[in-house]
């Protein structure tokens, strides 16, 4: 059996390598413990890869107010995050602010009441600033919401930026490294089980996004996190084609800085069936093609799906097992992975090491009422 080395801080084991687990590794190793993280492939190429790096929840004004906290001290530490890994690593994430138009969400009154409450900049904007917004969408709408402080990141770099940068600070990543079974010796995590031997160590953080209530269901109060396939499209155009990240009817479109422009996504329970879809395809390249008649020019390059951590609200599960000692998970994070990500990392390691923690935990505990 591998034992972990000491450090001051003790060994954390960590279940799976996207986003969350990565930002987690991270926050842990700067404290001072020592981090393995195992991942059944390669790190970041699930939900991580396939998610669109808006940072925001679409519709944030319809979420929980746990979600906007997380959301509101991850979007206040980005810029940082980014431009960090760029120098660190030389793997750039292009955080790039472009703002976020969300067109005739029907529930204005409520989105203004939320932006004031929560000191979120957000205004009501006529159609003819719609179309001074974005001059690439042929709108008939008559109102939007303007939220010009929202930014994006690519999500892949994200994720490559952040593995190249907990090598470097000490995390032993292994990769092809499949978590089988969680051993609990008189209410103690003990071991973890894997196709290439057994792992012990102080304790073990399940970050395994849509995979996490497979891999709990047999411990006590197994948390509700079950896959959500998405589908995106890629367009490949020239840059500054389209500028802003424009949401309508849950679809939205992201530029980024090199003209490639990403159009989503489907939400579907099908289980862990990743495939892409024909019929996915077609009706969003349809729907992109009449909001954005720019994009009739260019071809879909890529179309892809990803499985999304789903959960009850999308409130996350972040903290330690009321049953089970040295038992953590840190997943859940359905739509909003990226945008809460970072705080779900901070949080989780405040928890795990008894420091303050950065925004009441209660919400997000394994037997919180979620709703
Ligand atoms: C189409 C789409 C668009 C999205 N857009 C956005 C957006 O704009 N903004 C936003 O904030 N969020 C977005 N999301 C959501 C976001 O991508 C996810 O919430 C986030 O990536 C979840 O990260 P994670 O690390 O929990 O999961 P994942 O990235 O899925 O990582 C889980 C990891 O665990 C590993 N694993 C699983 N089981 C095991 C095992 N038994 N042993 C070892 N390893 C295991 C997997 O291989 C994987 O690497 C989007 C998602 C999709 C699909």
């Amino acid at each position: 059996m591998n034992t972990a080395s000491s450090n001051d801080n003790g060994h954390i084991l960590i279940i799976g390598g996207g986003i969350i687990g990565m930002l987690t590794a991270r926050e842990l190793v700067l404290a001072g413990a020592g981090v393995t993280l195992v991942d059944q492939q390669q790190t970041g190429q699930e939900s991580s890869w396939a998610g669109g790096g808006i940072i925001s929840p679409l519709y944030p004004w319809r979420y929980a107010d746990s979600v906007t906290a997380l959301a509101t001290w991850s979007q206040a530490s980005y810029k940082n995050l980014s431009e960090g890994l760029a120098d660190s690593t030389g793997i750039d994430p292009e955080w790039t602010q472009n703002g976020l138009l969300i067109i005739a969400p029907g529930d204005t009154e409520s989105a203004i009441q939320w932006g004031k409450v929560h000191k979120q900049p957000l205004e009501s904007i006529s159609g003819e600033v719609i179309s001074q917004t974005e001059p690439a969408f042929a709108s008939t709408a008559d109102s939007a919401i303007w939220m010009a402080g929202v930014a994006q990141i690519r999500n892949p770099r994200l994720a490559k930026a952040l593995r190249a940068e907990i090598v470097k600070l000490g995390v032993n990543i292994m990769e092809f490294t499949q978590a089988r079974r969680i051993i609990i010796t008189q209410g103690k995590f003990t071991r973890l089980e894997t196709n290439t031997g057994k792992l012990s160590a102080d304790a073990l953080i399940v970050c395994a996004g849509a995979w996490t209530g497979e891999l709990l269901r047999n411990q006590p109060n197994p948390p509700e996190i079950t896959p959500v396939r998405g589908q995106m499209i890629l367009f490949k155009t020239d840059p500054g084609v389209i500028s802003r990240i424009t949401l309508e009817e849950d679809r939205y479109i992201i530029p980024r800085r090199d003209g490639r422009v990403l159009f989503g996504s489907t939400v579907e329970h099908t289980g862990f069936e990743k495939q892409t879809t024909q019929q996915a395809l077609e009706e969003l390249r349809e729907i992109a093609v009449s909001r954005f008649p720019v994009l009739s020019k260019y071809p879909v390059e890529k179309h892809w799906a990803g499985l999304r951590p789903g959960s009850p609200h999308g409130i996350p599960y972040i903290g330690r097992h009321p049953e089970v000692e040295g038992l953590y998970a840190n997943a859940g994070h359905f739509r909003n992975g990226v945008v809460l990500g970072p705080a779900s990392a901070a949080l989780m390691a405040d928890l795990l090491l008894d420091r303050e923690a950065i925004v009441p935990p209660a919400p997000y505990a394994f037997d919180a009422t979620r709703n």
